[in-house]
């Protein structure tokens, strides 16, 4: 079975074609991060114009790497929420389209679906259940995973997602967006033991996550040393301490999720885990605790097709996707909605 994927909920226009039997056999990204650079943040309406642009050709360059045509697919899967409403609109308009085109199953797929399935698209995958830890720009979640659709969160942010800290400290430090590389890359030269930050919701039962209160610590820290004469090393201090805080903060709470539900495999995915520091972190305590960690490879972290392709290929193999007449969006979307 051959499906299409099709990712557009946010700044980057990804396609993909997934096949059962080969695994992943074509697969194009486009990021609109240098569109909305210059603004320091996606701007929605941008986003879903330039989605509008590059959307068709990509998927003709998609079937042109496969080798194939339209009419070689078995089904179109597209995401259909949570993200930018304009921006999801385009690739649900084209994915539902497509489908009552060549009169194929079209699967509506939820975004976190595909960055939870995303390590399928290794060699070495996880078999369920596992805890799951969803780290991106606008999410941060433990997830108990049962199975195909079958999630309960038991971990979730009470104000910023982990990406979003990282993306707000970057644009505090005066460095490029989206920041979270930029913020990695700095950290590998700073002293992660020059300041005290503090460990959120470290010292209460549970495992919610808040980030608010470090990105104003980080915030303070910064402005109090202003007048710091090797400012680029301040910079770099600040980086490896905000760094080193969250990735504790994650790690920390992922052990507490491994013991409170006895999984023996973690999941991490989303654009975060692409952080070199925090997957050390985790494989350390993986050996320590004896839980095996799986991640995608890097360019599988943040957004793209193929983590929608595979996630629309485990649907239509074990589930029947409804089939019904509407092209919907979803802009907000739980997890646990899923079935
Ligand atoms: P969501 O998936 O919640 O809708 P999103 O799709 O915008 O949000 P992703 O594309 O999964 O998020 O990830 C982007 C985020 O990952 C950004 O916040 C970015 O700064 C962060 N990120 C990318 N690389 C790294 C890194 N090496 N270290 C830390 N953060 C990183
Ligand atoms: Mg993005
Ligand atoms: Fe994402």
């Amino acid at each position: 079975m051959r499906i299409l994927g099709i990712e557009s909920s946010c700044d980057e226009t990804g396609i993909a074609i997934y096949d059962t039997e080969q695994g992943l056999i074509a697969d194009q990204l486009y990021s609109q991060i240098e569109l909305h650079a210059q603004y320091g943040g996606v701007v929605p309406e941008l986003a879903s114009r330039d989605h509008v642009r590059k959307i068709v050709p990509l998927i003709r360059q998609t079937c042109e790497e496969a080798g194939l045509s339209l009419s070689d697919l078995d089904g179109v899967a597209y995401t259909a929420g949570p993200g930018l409403v304009g921006a999801l609109l385009v690739g649900s308009c084209v994915g539902k389209s497509l489908a009552w085109a060549l009169d194929l199953p079209a699967v509506e797929v939820h975004h976190m679906e595909g960055h939870l399935m995303a390590p399928l698209l290794e060699a070495d995958q996880p078999a369920f259940p596992f805890l799951c830890l969803l780290v991106s720009g606008g999410h941060t979640l433990l997830v108990d995973v049962q199975g195909l659709g079958d999630y309960t969160i038991l971990g979730d942010t009470l104000d910023d997602a982990a990406g979003e800290a990282f993306d707000k400290t970057a644009k505090l430090l005066g460095l490029p967006y989206p920041g979270g590389r930029y913020i990695a890359e700095l950290a590998e030269k700073g002293d992660a033991t020059r300041f005290q930050f503090p460990r959120p919701m470290m010292n209460r039962p549970g495992l919610a996550f808040s980030f608010s209160g470090l990105k104003t610590h980080t915030r303070v820290t910064w402005e109090q040393h202003q007048d710091d004469p090797d400012r680029d090393q301040l910079k770099a201090d600040i980086a490896a301490c905000f760094q080193l805080a969250v990735i504790d903060t994650l790690s920390k709470k992922c052990l507490r999720g491994i013991k409170q539900t006895g999984h023996t495999s973690l999941v991490i995915s989303g654009g975060v885990s692409a952080n070199t520091s925090l997957r050390q972190q985790l494989n350390a305590m993986g050996r320590k605790h004896h839980f095996k960690t799986y991640f995608p490879s890097l360019k599988y972290c943040t957004d793209n097709g193929a983590m929608i392709a595979v996630a629309g290929a485990m649907r239509l193999q074990h589930k029947d996707p409804e089939q019904h007449t509407l092209i919907r969006a979803f802009p907000r979307w739980s997890l646990e909605q899923l079935s």
